[in-house]
């Protein structure tokens, strides 16, 4: 049976009405972030913080209407709360905006006091504790993956999320640098470390163990013992979510990294250059290969805007990640421009979706943790095969 469309589903959920206005879902703009994975479809609902309790019926309404479409067996809707932007913060420029009228609105950054979703568990991958692990990868280095990575990881932290960041890049672990960490994770058992904290999420890396200069020769078996040992042996506590910083390209100690780790779903980073989406695709074909669901690629260093005279430059040609995910059939997640401010906040410490969040490039990174956020609902619901059901708590 052919995959249910974006059209089909939006026209099922304008037969759902907001009940004090009488006008539908779709028309209101409270509908964003649409997935579909095979007969699974995932999506979200804005609502305002405060009405979390009151939207329930609507969001079991919404999930019921297109759980009637052919072809969907399951549907995941899940309640999203969009605060308004401080007074003062820039709004965010309409090139770093969604393009697809799927793409989730920004959540601003108070968007993590609002109430917490707890979703029923799932099946969990096999480390306890650990609800999802997502990669992020790139066919390439130098492409912004870690930047990405770490911003992404906050931004989930920032919605709420119990998140981890597990720097699985070891042949050049900048994870500590770019969360201003430094300094020797403790144990307390003298068995398992524990993971150092920043920005509201819990961080792994052997940056931690070898300074990041130390050049390191690994064997493949030694990388996945270290892997490993970062996934199992570190005390992660509960997590919704776990990123994976992988290393760059789509060599024997990647394809093993993705094969061995219970991977929710990947994420792809790549600049808009042919080349590098040359090697995007390798990434993401290596994941297909071993079964793991590629949630879609994010287009990074994709454009420039001038901090003088704000002319937008698409230096790279820009829009070759969006192309790519078409003929690829997978999801475009999100733009990040080339920016100064996104390179000095990472080599700070200070990511930039927390020191500078009322910026227009922390709303592209939050919607990229909303676009990922709901992937990682509709993976979930995929893996365990079963009707879903989102309680809030
Ligand atoms: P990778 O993990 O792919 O090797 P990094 O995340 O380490 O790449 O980024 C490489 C360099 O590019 C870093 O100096 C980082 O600050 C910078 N960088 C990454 N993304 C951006 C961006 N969107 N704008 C400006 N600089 C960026």
């Amino acid at each position: 049976m052919t995959e249910v469309g974006e059209a089909e589903i939006r026209q099922a959920l304008s037969g759902v009405r907001v009940p004090e206005s009488g006008q539908d879902v779709v028309s209101l703009g409270l509908i964003s972030g649409i997935v579909v994975r095979g007969a699974n479809v995932g999506f979200a609902i804005e609502i305002e913080p405060a009405e979390a309790q009151a939207r329930e019926p609507l969001r079991r309404a919404c999930e019921a209407a297109v759980l009637a479409l052919p072809g969907v067996a399951s549907v995941t809707a899940v309640l999203t709360a969009d605060r308004a932007a401080p007074a003062g913060s820039a709004a965010p420029r309409a090139s770093a905006a969604p393009k697809a009228s799927t793409a989730p609105r920004a959540s601003g950054p108070a968007a993590a006091s609002a109430p917490p979703r707890r979703p029923h568990l799932g099946p969990r991958p096999d480390v306890p504790g650990i609800r999802a692990i997502v990669a992020v990868a790139s066919g390439k280095g130098g492409v912004g993956k870690s930047t990405t990575a770490v911003n992404l990881a906050v931004g989930l932290a920032q919605r709420g999320l119990k998140t981890g960041l597990l720097d699985a890049d070891i042949y050049g672990p900048s994870v500590p640098r770019l969360l201003g960490l430094s300094g020797k994770p403790t144990t307390k058992d003298g068995k398992r470390l524990d993971p150092m904290r920043a920005f509201g999420i819990a961080c792994m890396s052997m940056g931690f163990l070898v300074p990041e200069d130390t050049p390191m020769i690994w064997r493949g078996p030694m990388v996945m013992s270290a892997l490993e040992q970062m996934l199992r042996d570190v005390e992660w506590g509960e997590l919704d979510v776990l990123i994976v910083d992988m290393p760059p390209g789509t060599g024997d100690a990647q394809l093993t990294m993705a094969q061995r780790t219970p991977l929710t779903g990947a994420v792809i980073v790549s600049t808009p250059q042919d080349i590098a989406l040359l090697d995007a695709r390798k990434g993401l074909n290596m994941f297909r290969k071993v079964d793991v669901p590629v949630f879609g690629i994010v287009e990074n260093m994709s454009y420039f805007v001038c901090p003088n005279c704000n002319h937008r430059t698409d230096i790279f040609s820009h829009g070759g990640a969006e192309r790519t995910a078409r003929e690829l059939e997978c999801d475009f997640l999100g733009e990040i421009p080339l920016d100064i401010a996104i390179r000095e906040t990472s080599d700070d410490g200070r990511p930039i979706v927390a020191s500078q969040p009322s910026s227009s490039h922390a709303a592209a990174y939050r919607m990229l943790a909303e676009r990922v956020a709901v992937h990682i609902e509709t993976a979930l619901v995929a893996q365990a095969d079963r009707a879903p059901r989102i309680v809030i708590q």
